[in-house]
């Protein structure tokens, strides 16, 4: 009997995995799929490595090596400062004495091991990644280290991402998308090149593996504290995050073992860049049109540039706009002097550095504070979804992956270049 089955969130059409699958076949609007298991309660697998200790509720059929777990614990110091009484920090990075050892020092590690372990083992074919920087680090890491044929797409400004501690392997090659791309461009060309032989995409948001995975943080959370937060704090680009930690909820309902509380998400961006934000505190169902050039100078003016998604699984059925209001949620615009602040802060009282999407979630606590929408002793998750990325760098050699071939916005969006991508990577 298999472990799970997917689920359509829209027809409650049901399927086996094989795998690959991503979408429902029935004639209706978008839709998630999301992943059903016979048991409902899950227990540690604490002899497997890094994430697959949460085997129970992940979509794989095998385990790999190089990725490793969040690491839960009950803040005293930032608790204290922010005169909280339950702050739970779910810490994804790279700190030895929390016994955090996630190499790439993003949360980003948890997506990447069980999507790749979600793929049979005996495929050929070369897995596509789009990426702003930090999935891409992440999807090179994990294939490098487990042998599995890569395509990484990222915009060239994030190229300084795609670094390691150790030497990447001949497996993983890098395409960058130049001139002004931004992540939608590199989306772009990646999909231009998943047409052809011998490519599959990995997904995003519509990969159960991708959504199962980052919910680990909920469960290592709800598992360390021992019912589900109240609240669950994290910065968004796409929102897929989001997405996963309420289902993950849903999960923890459904064992009954971790109280029958709902969890109240809390998601936030970095301003100017905010369009789930300003969509969903306007009431609205679905994003207006962006403007590319205005996305693309907002985008410039952030400091947390991989929260930069131009088109999120907002308004797809089970996507953002349907988990935040399941969940009575709210959404915040976060400065770029907020998110400095929140990271010299954590510093300070943690006492291990945060990338700026962690200090985007801890702006956005601090406003939901003074807003009073949280309570003094409820129990609040907050997602540090990096950090440790200078300790890990100090610590360790440093090597960077280099592009094989670059692309301009200009030929992305031009008509050539299909052909041009046949030239290369079509063998005749
Ligand atoms: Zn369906």
């Amino acid at each position: 009997m298999n472990r799970y089955v997917l689920r359509c969130v829209k027809c409650g059409r049901e399927y086996e995995d094989d795998g690959f699958r991503l979408r429902c076949d029935e004639d209706h609007e978008p839709a998630v799929l999301r992943t059903v298991y016979t048991k409902k309660s899950f227990s540690l697998q604490e002899h497997l490595p890094g994430m697959f200790k949460y085997y129970d509720l992940l979509p794989v059929h095998r385990i790999l090596e190089g990725g490793a777990a969040p690491v839960t614990y009950k803040s005293e110091r930032l608790s204290r400062y922010l005169g909280l009484d339950n702050l739970y920090i779910i810490f994804n990075g790279y700190w030895p004495e929390r016994n955090a050892f996630m190499e790439t020092a993003s949360f980003k590690e948890l997506e990447a091991p069980s999507v790749l372990a979600r793929i049979p083992k005996d495929h050929h074919g070369t897995i596509v990644v789009a990426s702003a920087g930090n999935t891409g680090r992440a999807f090179a890491h994990i294939c490098s280290r487990n042998h599995i044929p890569l395509l990484l797409v990222i915009p060239e400004d994030s190229a300084d991402q795609i670094w390691s501690i150790k030497p990447f392997r001949d497996n993983v090659k890098l395409i960058c998308a130049s001139g002004s791309s931004d992540y939608y461009d590199a989306i772009k060309l990646a999909e231009q090149i998943i047409n052809l032989d011998g490519f599959f995409p990995e997904g995003g948001a519509f990969n159960v593996a991708r959504r199962d995975g980052m919910a680990t943080t909920v469960l290592d959370c709800s598992y360390g504290a021992g019912r589900i937060p109240d609240h669950y704090f994290q910065a968004i680009g796409s929102g897929t995050g989001g997405i996963a930690a309420w289902e993950c909820s849903l999960k923890l309902l459904g064992d009954g073992g971790y109280g029958q509380k709902r969890m109240k998400l809390h998601l936030s961006q970095n301003y100017p860049f905010v369009p789930i934000t300003e969509t969903w505190n306007r009431g609205l169902k679905n994003i207006p049109p962006l403007d590319e050039e205005d996305a693309k100078m907002q985008i410039h003016e952030t400091c947390a540039k991989v929260l930069s998604n131009r088109q999120p699984p907002y308004s797809i059925r089970g996507g953002v706009y349907d988990v935040l209001t399941a969940s009575s949620g709210y959404t915040y615009s976060v400065t770029n002097e907020e998110v400095f602040l929140a990271m010299r802060t954590f510093e300070e009282y943690e006492g291990i550095d945060i990338c700026p999407e962690a200090g985007v979630a801890i702006g956005s606590l601090i406003q939901a504070i003074q807003q009073k929408k949280v309570e003094k002793d409820d129990l609040i998750a907050l997602n540090i979804t990096g950090g440790g990325e200078r300790r890990v760098k100090r610590d360790n050699e440093v090597y960077f992956l280099e592009p094989f071939i670059k692309f301009t916005d200009k030929e992305i969006n031009g008509k050539g270049i299909r052909k041009k991508l046949e030239d290369i990577f079509v063998v005749r």
